[in-house]
């Protein structure tokens, strides 16, 4: 049921598209006394907020449940992730990229022909995550631009639960696992790199190269100023 509001919801606040919510009955529920997938929307803590004291109506709210704001838009609202530190650790199925920002300011974790799909760069106080999950039709599934996440709505089912974020593409077909760890980095325990012809697949144990049939584990690079895992 769960699944179908977020579908019918397009994976964020009804309002403002904030990939971070809760599932919200419309009517009181102490009226209804029961749990129907339709009478229930998401909005993220402000919207929410807003319904139980009043400053946003029930109809209001009812009007943006029927036309959701990501549904018109095609992507989620931007959502800022906070990272901080004078290091980073990148996993990868089992490989591990670890940076120290004293070295260089730029860490690219994963470069695939010629291009930093995962990349975080230390500028002034600020530590920023670049990645990019494209699917194999090469399409965007997931941007996250100097902090700045953003996911398409097309995937099926899409979810940020505490510190991780699981898009799929159908059961049992998971696009992207991605744990967030902001005072760390970040660990992608599934994924799909696509850049031109290349394709890297990203396990819960490995990595692997489609195009060369690479497979990768267990690999670490440390303190390295330049790539760290190119292909
Ligand atoms: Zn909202």
């Amino acid at each position: 049921m769960k699944r179908e509001i977020r579908q019918r919801c397009g994976f964020g606040c009804v309002v403002c598209g904030l990939p971070l919510y809760e599932y919200e009955h419309m009517i009181e529920w102490s009226k209804t006394k029961r749990h129907v997938a339709d009478e229930i929307t998401l909005l993220c803590n402000l919207h929410h907020a807003e319904k139980t004291r009043g400053l946003l109506s029930v109809a209001d709210v009812v009007r943006a449940n029927e036309n959701p704001k990501n549904l018109r838009s095609g992507d989620s609202a931007p959502y800022d992730l906070h990272f901080s530190g004078e290091t980073c650790l990148v996993s990868m199925g089992s490989n591990q990229a670890l940076h120290l920002f004293s070295q260089s300011l730029v860490a690219n974790a994963l470069v695939i022909d010629g291009f930093p799909v995962i990349k975080f760069e230390k500028i002034g106080d600020h530590l920023l995550l670049s990645l990019r999950i494209d699917g194999r039709d090469g399409k965007r599934i997931l941007e996250i631009d100097n902090n700045e996440l953003k996911y398409s709505i097309d995937s099926w089912d899409i979810e940020l639960v505490g510190t991780s974020l699981t898009i799929r593409g159908g059961l049992r077909k998971i696009l992207a696992e991605i744990k967030f760890d902001p005072a760390k980095g970040v660990t992608i325990s599934r994924g799909i790199f696509a850049r031109g012809d290349h394709l890297i697949r990203v396990e819960p144990d490995y990595l692997f190269d489609e195009k060369r049939n690479v497979r990768m584990s267990n690999a670490f690079v440390g303190g390295c100023p330049g790539w760290a895992f190119a292909f």
